[in-house]
Formats: C-alpha cells, structure tokens, sequence
C-alpha cells in the first residue's frame, strides 16, 4: 500500500484547500512545501472572494492602450521587455488571447466556475471555524474620470450577462458607504454579492489546523520530483522517496519547477503584484475598493490598511520595483488622502497561463498527476472549488463542472 492516498505539493491557498478536501473525505494526505501554509501569493493580496472578477486581463482594450500604458509612468501595468523578450510564447499568446473573441470565451469560462466558488470554498471556512474572518459587505468599484466611467459600461454589462449582480450607486451614495473617499467619484458600482477577509493568512493556517487535527499530514520541504507509474507516483521530497495514489501539483507560479511533473511544457508565467501595509489605518475602507483608473484595490485589513494590486509582467527572479510601489503609495493619498510612512510593502507571484484560465484536471502524461495552479487574479476565490474538484478527479468522480477548458492539453492561443 502507498504510504498516502494523495500528495499535494504547494500549501497556499490552492493547495490548502485542495488538502482540506480531500482529507475531509477521508482520504490520507500528505502536504508538502517549503514555506509556512499560505505565504507565497495567497498571503499578501486583496482578500477578496471575487465571485464578480469574470473579465480576464486579456481584453482588447489592452491591445489598443499598450503602448500609453506601458510609456506611462502612473500605469497600472507594467511590462519588463527583456522579459518579453525572453519569453516569446507567453507574451504572443497572451496578446492574441486580447482579442474580443477569445477574451469572451475566457470570461464566460471564469464565470461558469466562479459559480461555484463560493460552495467550493464556503465548506473549508466552516472546517476552519473560521466564519469570522468573513465579512459580507460586498466590493465597491469606482472610476474618478468620466471617460473611464462610461467605457466601464461595456465590461459591467458583458458581466451581467454573465450572470454577475450589481448595482449601480449614485456618487453622492459612494461617499456614504465609503466616508474615507478623496476621489470625484463619477461612476460607482457595487458588487454585492463578493465577501472578503480579514486576513487570508489566518484562514489558511486555520484550515491547516483543521486538515492536521483530521489526521493529514505535512511535510515543510519542496517536492523536488515526481514518478508517475501505472500503480502510483513516487514522490520525491527532503531526501525522502514516498509513495502516494496521486500527487497534485499545486506550487503557484513555481509550479513548472517540479522534475517528472510535466508542468515544464506549459506556458505558465507570472503577473507580478504589490502591495503596501499601513497599520491602524484599516478605518480608510470597510470593504474593498477598487479603483478602475489605477488598477488597484484598498482594503481593511485585520493589520490595517492593504493598497495592493497592479500587473507587472516580469521574471520570478526579478527584485521588486521601488517605482510600482512608490506609485500605489501616490496613487492612495490621491484615493483616500495623504497617509503615513507604509509599515511594509510585499511583492508577490500570480501564477498565470496567457489564456487566464488555470489548470485544473489531470497532466497529459498520467491521471495520477493532478494540476492545480494558474489561478491568476482570482486564486483565492477559486481555492475551494479547485480543491474539490481535485477531491473529485482523485476519487475517479464526474465533477459537477465541465473541466475541459481548464485542461492541461488544451491550445494556448
Ligand atoms: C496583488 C495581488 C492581489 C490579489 N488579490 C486577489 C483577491 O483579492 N482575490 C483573489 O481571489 N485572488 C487574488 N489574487 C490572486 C491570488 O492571490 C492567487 O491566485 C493565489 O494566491 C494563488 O494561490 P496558489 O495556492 O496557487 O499559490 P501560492 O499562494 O503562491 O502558493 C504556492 C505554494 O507552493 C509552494 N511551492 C512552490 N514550489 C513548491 C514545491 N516544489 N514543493 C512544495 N511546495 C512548493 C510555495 O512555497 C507556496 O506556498 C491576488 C494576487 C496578487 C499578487
């Protein structure tokens, strides 16, 4: 007998949940990473259960605005071009995935499985006991130029078409509902069905705490390799060969980086993302505010207030960029007034395949090899179907969710 049913490379909140899942139907895990649960990616983001963020990056307003975007110094996206350049097949695919037809196709997929997210993952927050770190009071979006208010309306109908409520507020109800806004709010949208948390670290140690008290198991090293045969997959990890029925590969944007996975022959890449801490100041938002025009959120975090978000498409090995930051600290006094000295700031890793769509499903080479990764800007949200559905594929049971979008062997663009 292996020694474990499934083993599952990568605690963030992707591999976490696909751990707790499984572990709560009885199967026996191990978990095995490096670094503490939910540090990499799923630590430092906008902790937003995202179910309305349907619309990829790959939208043709990026063809069309590149350029300016690129140039300019307050951009919300920034591109390394030696990177592009060293990187041809992500970044063609990338843009060619910007085009209306396939931008659409994109959102309709991310809408059919953020239909779920929330039953995905609604189950671990309860295993976890960790209700309190929920706060249902929706996402409030807004656009401070006119011309950017009304070219929001194409985006927020194509969303509604897709099945995401909203609601449109006045700007005068804007100011109500977010007191510490300095911005002309000229349109205001408010998603009401999103949630965020407090502190998503918190919920993922939590869910930890409740897979290891289940009897799961956790290893704190990297899987260096896998061997997938007809009877199971070896597992190599802290100079240790396990056996497991399955190995999930779940490592995030470093999920290529595993000998034997296979993950090596797909296009996954990285869209950087920053954010800075500004403790004692979570008073600012009540929930997060996102800000069409600079490509970033505020949100109360249980630390204090988090200004985090923007795309740098660059290297993994890349050091961070004092001028992204130095421009979400600019960007935020114009937001929500002049604010102190950050008490930190963080770079961090969205693991993204140039057709936005993750992962999900078997690798090409061995139904024993589960991929789980490429959630790009909506991994926690997706963290607990994706961990389900991995619960299902590993158990040998139809998904209540067509996977062939999200699979390994499907055309990149
Ligand atoms: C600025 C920013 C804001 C964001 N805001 C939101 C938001 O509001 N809502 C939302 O839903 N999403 C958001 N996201 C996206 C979300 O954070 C990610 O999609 C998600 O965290 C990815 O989770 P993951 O588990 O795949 O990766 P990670 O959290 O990065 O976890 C991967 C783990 O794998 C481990 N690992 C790597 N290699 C190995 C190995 N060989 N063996 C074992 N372990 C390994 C790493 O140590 C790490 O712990 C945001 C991202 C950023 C950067």
């Amino acid at each position: 007998m292996a020694d474990y049913d499934i083993a599952i490379a990568g605690a963030g909140a992707v591999g976490m949940s696909c751990a707790l899942w499984a572990q709560m139907r009885g199967h026996r895990v191990l978990l095995a990473d490096p670094n503490p649960p939910g540090s990499g990616a799923s630590y430092g983001n906008a902790c937003t259960l995202a179910t309305y963020a349907c619309l990829p990056v790959n939208a043709p307003s990026v063809l069309t605005g590149l350029p300016g975007l690129m140039f300019a110094k307050d951009s919300p996206l920034s591109l390394s071009y030696a990177h592009a350049l060293r990187n041809p097949r992500w970044m063609l695919s990338f843009l060619a995935n910007c085009r209306a037809a396939p931008s659409r196709r994109i959102a309709g997929h991310l809408a059919d499985l953020l239909a779920h997210a929330d039953a995905g993952i609604n189950p671990l927050i309860e295993a976890a006991g960790a209700q309190d770190l929920v706060v249902a009071r929706g996402q409030l979006s807004v656009w401070s130029t006119a011309s950017a208010a009304e070219a929001a309306t194409a985006d927020l109908e194509q969303r509604r078409a897709l099945g995401v409520p909203w609601r449109e507020v006045g700007p005068e109800e804007a100011l109500e509902m977010e007191p510490g806004l300095r911005l002309p709010v000229k349109r205001a949208v408010h998603f009401h069905a999103a949630r965020h948390l407090r502190d998503p670290q918190e919920l993922i140690t939590r869910m930890h705490r409740a897979f290891m008290e289940l009897g799961g198991a956790t290893l704190r090293a990297p899987v260096e390799a896998v061997r997938a045969s007809a009877t199971g997959v070896e597992v190599q990890a802290d100079g240790q060969s396990l056996t497991a029925g399955r190995a999930v590969i779940a490592g995030g944007a470093f999920s290529k980086r595993i000998e034997g996975a296979g993950t090596d022959k797909l296009p996954l890449g990285t869209e950087r993302g920053y954010h800075l801490m500004y403790e004692g100041e979570a008073h600012r938002v009540t929930r997060p505010v996102g800000w069409g025009e600079a490509g970033f959120y505020a949100v109360p975090h249980a630390q204090g207030l988090r200004l985090t978000g923007t795309v740098e498409i660059a290297a993994l090995e890349a050091p961070a960029n004092p001028r992204r930051l130095a421009y979400i600290a600019r960007a935020g006094a114009e937001m929500l007034g002049p604010l102190p000295d950050p008490d930190s700031d963080w770079l961090g890793f969205r693991p993204t395949l140039p057709d936005s769509l993750p992962v999900i499903g078997p690798s090409p080479q061995s139904d024993r090899l589960l991929y789980a990764f490429g959630h790009q800007h909506i991994g926690l949200t997706l963290s607990g179907i994706t961990g389900r559905l991995i619960a299902d594929l590993a158990e040998g049971r139809q998904p209540n969710v067509d996977l062939s979008p999200f699979a390994a062997d499907r055309a990149f663009a």
